[in-house]
């Protein structure tokens, strides 16, 4: 079994990206308490040569904008080739909140508690579902930006669980001054992507000097997350 970004054409809502495309997509997640779709927009980056599949996330807590603005940058910055890979953009994930300026969806549940979400939990539980297979699940490492929550300053961090080797080394690549050890709140996107990543049901690390494919093949870190 190689990356999940290794394959040939990939499929993101209803939509095919082959290898050296990029493609905007919308990518549907979940309905209105009217009815009405919501969809979220997603950039896909594609390079010629297979390789990992990345997503940056940002906006998970609607309020926490500067990771919107981040990808955004990406997006529109200085335009650089993606070589090999994928790389999946999505700047707003919590659109309800994003529009309401609140880091809660309606219902004042937080998403970033209901990962990995199930079909027929509550609201936040199934978008939470939708957003971990659509997009988590689907790619081999990811970057979730978060920042300080309302009247609060964080020291710019990545915070990661650095038992797990390829988390740490993804994590000490951003150079960062601060890194901080964690698993994740319970039902973060984090701890949830970080377990997908174990083998079977273990959680622990692979011996040292033994990695195993699936620790070596997914890992997760998130910026200045709570
Ligand atoms: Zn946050």
């Amino acid at each position: 079994m190689g990356l999940r970004g290794d394959v040939k054409v990939l499929e993101l809502a209803g939509r095919r990206i082959p290898r050296g495309k990029s493609l905007d997509v919308q990518l549907p997640l979940s309905q209105t308490y009217s009815g009405a779709n919501v969809r979220i927009p997603v950039r896909v980056w594609r390079g010629e040569r297979p390789g990992p599949a990345v997503f940056v996330t940002g906006a998970i807590h609607g309020d926490e904008i500067n990771g919107a603005g981040i990808v955004r940058e990406i997006i529109v910055g200085a335009p650089f080739q993606i070589v090999a890979g994928t790389l999946v953009l999505a700047p707003v994930v919590n659109m309800f909140g994003f529009e309401r300026h609140s880091r809660y969806l309606p219902d004042r549940r937080d998403l970033n508690r209901h990962f990995p979400g199930s079909q027929s939990g509550s609201p936040a539980s199934r978008l939470a579902h939708a957003v971990f297979n659509e997009l988590v699940a689907r790619c081999d490492y990811g970057i979730d930006l978060h920042s300080a929550a309302v009247r609060r300053t964080n020291f710019p961090g990545v915070r990661a669980d650095l038992l797990r080797p390829e988390a740490r080394r993804i994590a000490f690549a951003f150079g960062c001054e601060l890194v901080v050890n964690g698993k994740g709140p319970k039902g973060s996107l984090r701890r949830a992507a970080c377990r997908k990543a174990a083998p079977r049901s273990s959680s622990r690390p692979a011996r040292s000097g033994r990695s195993s494919r699936a620790w070596s093949r997914s890992a997760c870190a998130a910026c200045a997350t709570r």
